[in-house]
């Protein structure tokens, strides 16, 4: 680890006091040369962190995959004149809060389910045996919690953190009303969501509609283009195109021709739209989403 493991990290600027520390998506770099869940996941897909900052206060969104990055993230705040941190956990998974330990002086603020997730599990991720390696040790947990709704001040922003299902039962987005901007953790992506919990696809799609009906002016994701993200993040046809997707892939349980296609013909409605942005590596997470969904619909099969 170290300085090596932050070299490729992109600092971008969406919006005015907000930054996303970006990493991955990057030719040839690898994390380990074993299988591992930061090469595998994050940096294949890329993945950000985000701060909104306001005069000498900063919240942050999600803690990054390393201690390494963390730190990147605070000494690269703390150079801009910020003193006081609020760490905000879109979700419980490894990608978004192996960070934590850098900010251990600081709230860290996360839905009850997130908290849960990550009590039930401490031991295991800190043994490096839930997800495998890297371990993360120790593991940091929520210090204040909520449920539903929160809002929080930062500075001139005020924040209005929204518990959803989509991705996983724990997401958190948050939204800005002034600036009508949502971070969006991992509940879209682009190029695909990544499904582990294909039992709640009927509320993630009542979800997705209600992040729809918040009308942002712009969505900041996780996992997405750097290019995007840099030039002020995606419109809420992000949104749509999730949403499409998994219809799309609810089909394939009644329609074994869908199942073979690869995603580039997959969502070629979507991609055609602009609404979101082909990158190969989800080939990958799209064979995995079919396998998950079938499996689940259809587990005599054994496919
Ligand atoms: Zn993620």
């Amino acid at each position: 680890m170290g300085s090596a493991a932050i070299q490729h990290v992109r600092i971008l600027q969406p919006a005015p006091d907000v930054y996303a520390f970006f990493d991955g998506r990057t030719e040839n770099q690898r994390f380990a040369d074993y299988p591992n869940w930061v090469d595998d996941g994050a940096l294949s897909l890329g993945i950000a962190s985000y701060a909104l900052v306001s005069d000498d206060e900063a919240l942050i969104y999600d803690t990054h995959i390393s201690l390494d990055h963390a730190a990147l993230i605070r000494s690269t705040l703390e150079a801009k004149g910020v003193r006081k941190f609020t760490v905000v956990l879109s979700h419980w998974h490894l990608d978004h809060v192996a960070g934590t330990g850098v900010f251990a002086d600081c709230p860290v603020i996360a839905n009850r389910r997130t908290a849960a997730h990550l009590e039930r599990q401490k031991t295991e991720i800190e043994a490096g045996t839930l997800e495998g390696p890297p371990s993360i040790s120790p593991l940091v947990l929520p210090t204040t919690l909520f449920e539903d709704e929160m809002t929080i001040v930062i500075g001139k922003h005020e924040v209005r953190l929204i518990e959803a299902n989509i991705h996983s039962d724990d997401a958190t987005v948050l939204w800005l009303p002034q600036t009508r901007l949502l971070f969006a953790g991992d509940t879209v992506e682009d190029t695909i969501t990544y499904v582990g919990e294909p039992q709640n696809f009927a509320q993630h799609l009542v979800d997705l509609e209600r992040l729809r009906s918040l009308r942002p002016a712009a969505i900041l994701p996780n996992h997405g283009a750097p290019e995007v993200i840099a030039s002020g993040g995606y419109d809420d046809t992000l949104i749509d195109a999730t949403a499409a997707y998994i219809k799309a892939l609810r089909r394939c349980i009644e329609q074994p021709q869908q199942r073979s296609l690869d995603l580039r013909a997959f969502i070629a409605r979507e991609l055609e739209a602009g609404w979101v942005h082909y990158f190969e590596p989800y080939e990958a997470v799209h064979e995995k989403n079919i396998a998950t969904t079938l499996a689940l619909a259809l587990p005599s099969t054994g496919s």
